[in-house]
């Protein structure tokens, strides 16, 4: 500020004096300030070229008031760079988490218009940004269910269930929230798998009643009449069937134990060197000594000695199931082959049988609980229909899986393919 100053007062000093040599003094005056007055405009006019195009232009040089205008110009600018930067940055990382989101987020405007989406809203609904900016979304997702959300009031928080317009097989929820004034959010989450579950969940429990019921039915019926008949014929055929029924009670809870241990993995795996040709003779002695062992000609193939690394308990369970259902589900005489080898590193146990096979349809479910091909001859061979999904859990533990393939009058494969376990 005082620079100004004293160069007004030394240009008009100067000026004064000069005319005073020269015997005209105002005139002197006169010109010396407006030489400075638009020398002053000259410095306005540049500061506000350099503020319009600060890259193009040079900033005003002048000591004082313009200089300090200058300077502070700079701090501003400077500050608003860094401020700027951060809020990109912070702009660019929310995009990011955004678009990283497996639920589809659309935001809206005032009348549906998609303003901005993230990556799952293509792969969920086809709604793509910047492709669909300002089409209106109910132009997009044509949904009957969905366009009725989208009608209603916003303020009340209401969730519809539909299927995603891009693969009828996802289900998806969709939820509409108002924000700012007038913008919506529509989010849409996949709950394909969690609706599975629940229905899973449903299945099950409906199952396991089912399958009590009718021994608990049994047993309650022969209670009943034995608590007024002492005929002793009766009790002599009542007390197998009931000890019948109770024990497939009991193997039932017992399966249902081991199976949800196996889930839950709650039972710690013991993986040890397991002697594999040793565990199948074991296996296959105890075959032999089955209810239903009906003159079978189980043959034993070990094609390798290599020793496995395993749990040897679970995998006892899981290999006496294939070999035992081998037995119970084949007729009379039937062959049996139960094999161990290794081929091209690949470890694998199979139990083959030449019994009337299993219909196609049948093979993909095999393994679901409480499945069974024919019931009658299940329950009959005191099946629970939970042995095959224990073997499938019992062997994703160990890292392994199960094939089966199965052809109508030539008998089924089942196979358990383990990976690189070798002890
Ligand atoms: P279950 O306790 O009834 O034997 P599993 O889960 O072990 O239950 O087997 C499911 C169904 O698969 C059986 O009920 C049977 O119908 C069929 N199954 C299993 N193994 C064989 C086989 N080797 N041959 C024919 N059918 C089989």
């Amino acid at each position: 500020m005082q620079w100004d100053y004293w160069r007004l007062l030394t240009v008009l000093s100067l000026a004064g004096f000069v005319g005073l040599v020269f015997g005209h003094m105002m005139t002197f005056l006169f010109i010396a300030s407006l030489i400075y007055i638009f020398w002053l405009q000259g410095k306005w006019f540049q500061l506000k070229s350099w503020l319009d195009k600060p890259k193009k232009n040079r900033s005003p040089e002048a000591e004082g008031v313009i200089d300090d205008v200058c300077r502070q110009i700079e701090q501003m600018r400077a500050q608003n760079s860094s401020r700027k930067k951060k809020l990109t940055g912070y702009l660019k990382r929310f995009q990011s988490a955004t678009a990283a989101l497996p639920d589809a987020v659309v935001v809206m405007g005032e009348f549906g218009q998609v303003s901005w989406a993230n990556t799952s809203a293509t792969e969920l609904l086809g709604i793509s940004w910047p492709r669909d900016n300002g089409v209106r979304v109910n132009n997009l997702v044509r949904d009957p269910t969905f366009q009725s959300l989208l009608e209603m009031d916003a303020d009340a928080p209401a969730v519809v269930i539909s299927t995603s317009p891009m693969d009828d097989r996802i289900q998806l929820e969709f939820k509409v929230v108002r924000y700012a004034s007038k913008d919506r959010l529509l989010i849409a989450r996949d709950i394909t798998q969690t609706q599975k579950l629940q229905r899973m969940r449903r299945d099950f429990v409906a199952n396991v009643s089912h399958e009590l019921r009718t021994p608990l039915t049994v047993l309650r019926g022969y209670l009943e009449t034995l608590t007024t008949e002492s005929d002793p014929d009766l009790w002599r055929h009542a007390l197998p069937v009931m000890q019948q029924q109770s024990q497939r009670m009991h193997l039932m809870i017992k399966d249902l134990l081991a199976l949800s241990q196996l889930e839950t993995g709650d039972k710690p795996l013991l993986h040890r060197p397991t002697d594999i040709p040793r565990l199948l003779a074991a296996i296959v002695e105890d075959a032999k000594r089955l209810e239903h062992f009906n003159s079978h000609q189980i043959t034993l193939q070990i094609l390798s000695d290599k020793w496995l690394l395993a749990d040897v308990d679970e995998l006892r369970s899981a290999i006496s199931n294939l070999v035992f259902n081998a037995v119970k589900y084949t007729p009379e005489a039937c062959e049996i082959e139960v094999i161990w080898q290794v081929e091209q590193n690949v470890p694998s146990i199979s139990v083959i049988d030449h019994g009337d096979g299993i219909e196609a349809r049948h093979l993909e479910r095999l393994t679901e609980r409480f499945y069974r091909v024919d019931s009658g001859r299940s329950r009959e061979a005191g099946g629970t229909g939970l042995g095959l999904a224990i073997v499938k859990h019992v062997l994703q533990r160990h890292n392994a899986a199960l094939t089966i393939d199965s052809q109508i009058g030539q008998g089924s494969r089942f196979t358990c393919v383990f990976r690189k376990q070798i002890g």
